[in-house]
């Protein structure tokens, strides 16, 4: 059954028709030097069009310090700054799907900095606005060492047949 996204704020639709997958696939491999026909350099999308999933883990905004470098090693999304080694400790069950199913249908936040060097990194929060009404909605990872998707929270999305 294929659902779409809509703003909880607002109604707004947020993407195109989406059909669930029953897990976040495990995400593929990436090369950085490599350049996609476009000229991006993010690395393959996680999930295909026309699909989403939900992931389980902690994902984005807040970063919390993480001491055990095994750990900090394994968790997706961590990174280093400021001497210290940090991992999400955003929400779970966050809705992820393909950036390019959201075009058109989100804004990015401008007043974020997002030094990413050549996407988004994600770091700051929420960067993506409901289209309509300009309610933080997800985050946009397309940066060319991390993965390639975008994370809806989900308390500001409900999922509806499409
Ligand atoms: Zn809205």
């Amino acid at each position: 059954m294929n659902v779409q996204l809509l703003c909880t704020a607002c109604g707004h639709r947020l993407t195109e028709p989406l059909r669930r997958l029953p897990e976040l696939p495990e995400r593929p491999a990436r090369d950085p030097r490599n350049s996609n026909p476009d000229g991006s350099r993010h690395a393959p999308p996680t999930v295909p069009r026309g699909t989403y999933a939900v992931d389980p883990q902690p994902s984005g905004a807040p970063y919390v310090p993480e001491p055990d470098w095994d750990t900090w090693m394994g968790t997706q999304g961590a990174f280093a700054y400021n001497g210290e080694q940090l991992v999400p400790a955003g929400p779970r069950d966050t809705l992820v799907v393909h950036p390019e199913d959201t075009l058109g249908r989100l804004s990015p936040r401008r007043d974020m900095q997002d030094p990413g060097c050549c996407g988004r990194h994600g770091r700051e929060g929420p960067d993506q606005l409901c289209g309509s009404c300009g309610t933080p909605v997800a985050t946009e990872l397309s940066e060319c060492y991390g993965p390639y998707e975008t994370h809806f929270l989900p308390d500001a999305v409900r999922v509806e047949s499409a």
